[in-house]
């Protein structure tokens, strides 16, 4: 079978194909930098970086894109109130989410461009826009004029009957009941302080929605292959992005439309403004695993919501410790004599894994197969004890299925040794009386998750859950 995505565009799941041979480039919108992200924000990224590693899996070349929204309502009042310069206020929650992401195992984006940094970029798009008939000024601001471009509606398949002529939505978030010619670039108002740009369009900040436009066809081309990003984007944001960029380019945006569900809490999205929200640090900070919160958040299908509860998350957890002890046993494994039963048994994983993820990259079943995997393995082992060489050949299936699913950190996988190596350096350590250094080592090996326990039968270690 081959790979195939549902589309919100075509409201159906369509074989894959891309503009390029043999490479994807696909963009997401990221984060607006006013705040920790919440685990919602996060499960957005964990569908990218799936999605991203899956396509890496199968041989394409990715171009990832993630954007920064770094000047809205929200990080200028943010400034405000803290009394500092706007860019020094955004880069401080830019670089936290930069350190979620690497403690979630997100595969870093090529690049993060910030708005910010690409008003040149949006300036001409308005531009171009305003020559060709799909934007006017008004009172200093300057509105997309949805009346010219016919196909308005295409991807939230919105009725535009309704719509009234000639209102407008400055705004950047509103709901469907209020579609409207919205703002591409926002004049000058008091209330921006001394955030605003001089352009040749006017004195002011660009609208959210044309960063997103200006900055993926700056790095993607006018034409890419995937554009994701939460459900709530579908509209406005994402039916205003095809808009400019279609209106302003005569081409079609983008052929993939990809959007996860949404993180609930009791019938809820997870959002700031619900107050209902984790952040990553508010869980770390009580003592969870950013792995096990990474597994929570990939175990369901990104098309179904996902209710967050703490129950969930402890499942989560010992789900990944199985895991982390099958992986342990494994590199134990010490018997001489193959098993020709395992070569099928890894045969069929990797055939049911492949599908599951081609079949609009359904995780959860991918995980069912892992642990499939893991049982049919382990009643192997009960027969009879598993040989090295089978150890190392289900270590590798294993290895390959991770590069997607990102569960076992690559320091885990050479831990033993590591750990190993380094406890009977302690143990020297503290015989030569170094003690700094063997606080040092116990330290470190913490941060890497390994707890040390001294027994009177030596030195025990554990991972940290
Ligand atoms: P924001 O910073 O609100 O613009 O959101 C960044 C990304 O997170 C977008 O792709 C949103 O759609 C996504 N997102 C926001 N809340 C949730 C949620 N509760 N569950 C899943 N994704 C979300
Ligand atoms: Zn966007």
């Amino acid at each position: 079978m081959a790979l195939r995505f549902y589309n919100t565009l075509t409201r159906k799941k369509e074989e894959f194909y891309t503009v390029h041979p043999g490479e994807v480039r696909m963009y997401t919108c990221g984060p607006t930098v006013y705040d920790f992200a919440h685990i919602g924000n996060f499960r957005a990224c964990i569908f990218g970086d799936i999605l991203r590693r899956y396509l890496e899996y199968k041989g394409y070349k990715v171009a990832y894109v993630m954007n920064i929204t770094d000047v809205d309502d929200r990080t200028i009042n943010g400034s405000q109130k803290q009394g500092i310069p706007l860019t020094e206020y955004t880069k401080r929650y830019k670089d936290a989410f930069l350190e979620d992401i690497k403690n979630l195992n997100i595969k870093p984006a090529n690049i993060y461009p910030e708005a910010t940094a690409h008003i040149a970029e949006m300036e001409a798009l308005v531009k171009s826009l305003l020559d060709r008939g799909h934007a006017y000024e008004n009172q200093g601001s300057i509105y997309f004029r949805i009346s010219s471009f016919p196909e308005y509606g295409k991807l939230s398949n919105m009725d535009m009957s309704r719509l009234k002529a000639g209102a407008r939505v400055a705004a950047d978030e509103y709901e469907k009941e209020e579609v409207a010619d919205f703002a591409l670039w926002k004049g000058w108002d008091e209330k921006d302080g001394r955030v605003f740009w001089e352009t040749e369009v006017g004195k002011g900040r660009p609208g959210w929605h044309i960063e997103c436009s200006a900055m993926s066809m700056k790095y993607l081309g006018k034409h890419f292959d995937i554009h994701a990003g939460g459900v709530d984007l579908v509209f406005p944001h994402h039916e205003n992005e095809i808009a400019q960029s279609e209106a302003a380019t005569g081409e079609k945006f983008v052929n993939f439309w990809l959007h996860n569900e949404h993180l609930m809490v009791e019938g809820r999205r997870m959002a700031k403004r619900y107050g209902n929200y984790y952040t990553l640090r508010d869980l770390l900070d009580k003592g969870y695993n950013p792995i096990a919160i990474r597994y929570l958040l990939l175990a369901t299908h990104h098309r179904q919501q996902l209710n967050f509860t703490f129950d969930g998350l402890e499942a989560a957890k010992n789900a990944l410790q199985r895991l982390y002890d099958f992986v342990d046993n494994l590199k134990l494994s010490k018997g001489d004599k193959d098993n020709p039963e395992i070569d099928e048994v890894l045969q069929r994983a990797k055939k049911d894994f492949e599908e599951a993820l081609d079949d609009d990259l359904n995780t959860s079943e991918a995980l069912g197969v892992m642990f499939t995997l893991v049982k049919e393995v382990n009643r192997l082992a009960d027969e009879k004890a598993i040989s090295s060489s089978d150890a190392g050949k289900v270590l590798t299936v294993v290895n390959e299925f991770d590069s997607v699913l990102g569960l076992l950190r690559r320091e885990e996988l050479i831990l033993d040794q590591e750990v190993k190596a380094l406890i009977e350096k302690r143990v020297s350590a503290r015989k030569e009386k170094d003690f700094a250094l063997a606080d040092q080592i116990r330290k470190d090996l913490e941060e890497k998750g390994i707890i040390l326990e001294d027994t009177p039968e030596g030195t025990k270690w554990k991972r940290k859950m």
